[in-house]
């Protein structure tokens, strides 16, 4: 089985809080973009497996696909294993959700292969135990994500822009960056009260936030750069994606896209994906889960 698992990007992140147990609060808008690695399901081998196309992610137990195989058989009961196989499209650690998405992925195979022994709801807890981010790519539509992950709200009023992802070629660890997070330099609480307030349609000129970034930037300069650089060249907004590296830009048609790539490409450093949001209006069938 081959199932297509993609990335995401974060339209505002809001940090609302922290917890005593350590972890933050926050609530975000998510949209699943279309820039997809391929993770492959091999069933009934004799020994689990988990194999990688990109360097720098691990193919041991510590692979958080392989980690949602485990937790599937196990809550399951049933003593099977499966070889999984990734081919990355997706940079990593890069704030696009690559591994959540892939935990994901495997979540939805194997419970369409196993006969659908567990429920949406099941699978969205389940996930919740590897990454705050599992859950939304469980449930892949455009959502407003709250709590720590957990909290899922179909949101129907996203407007479907053209894309562009610019990765600048340096990962950052999501830790590190809450750790450096100084919650009196965030900047979303202004610009999202009416928006939370009345359910607004999202508009990028006002919505686009995210409290992460000036952290994240102050540590690595080079993500302003990169979001001047889309501003400059036609982005009707441009933001730093989850706890970054990828900072994308929101241009209104594919020309203006098209042109703010060409110019960016320049920049040898930079990968850049010129990407659909997979809202309502965009979601093409054929590229939805299974190949
Ligand atoms: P997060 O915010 O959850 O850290 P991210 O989107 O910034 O996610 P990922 O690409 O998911 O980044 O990678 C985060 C870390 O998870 C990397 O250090 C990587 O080695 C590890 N990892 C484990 N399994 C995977 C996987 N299947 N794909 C990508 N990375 C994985």
């Amino acid at each position: 089985m081959r199932i297509l698992s993609p990335a995401k990007i974060n339209l505002f992140l809001k940090i609302t809080g922290k917890r005593p147990d350590g972890y933050h609060d926050l609530v975000s808008l998510m949209c699943c973009v279309g820039l997809y690695d391929t993770v492959s399901l091999t069933f009934d081998v004799t020994e689990a497996s988990v194999s990688c196309s990109h360097p720098d992610v691990p193919e041991d137990e510590t692979n958080l696909a392989f980690t949602a195989a485990s937790l599937f058989f196990n809550t399951l009961n049933i003593n099977k294993s499966v070889k999984i196989s990734i081919e990355k499209q997706i940079p990593v650690a890069a704030g696009l959700g690559g591994g959540s998405s892939n935990a994901a992925a495997v979540f939805l195979g194997l419970n369409r292969h196993y006969g659908y022994p567990f429920s949406l709801d099941k699978l969205i807890s389940m996930g919740l135990s590897i990454g705050a981010d599992v859950p939304f790519f469980i449930f892949r539509k455009p959502a407003i994500v709250s709590g720590i992950g957990d909290k899922l709200k179909a949101y129907q009023k996203l407007e479907s822009f053209k894309i562009l992802l610019v990765f600048p070629g340096f990962s950052i660890s999501t830790a590190k960056v809450y750790k450096n997070l100084n919650l009196g330099l965030t900047n979303c609480k202004k610009k999202l009260r009416s928006f939370l307030l009345n359910e607004q349609s999202f508009d990028p000129r006002c919505h686009l936030c995210n409290d992460l970034e000036t952290t994240a930037a102050s540590m690595y300069p080079g993500i302003f750069t990169v979001k001047e650089a889309l501003l400059r060249h036609g982005a009707l907004g441009a933001l730093m994606s989850g706890s970054g590296s990828t900072v994308f830009g929101l241009f209104s048609d594919s020309d203006k896209a098209l042109k703010a790539k060409n110019v960016l490409a320049e920049n040898d450093k930079w990968q850049l994906y010129l990407v659909d949001m997979i809202t309502k209006e965009t979601r093409d069938n054929s590229k939805q889960g299974y190949l």
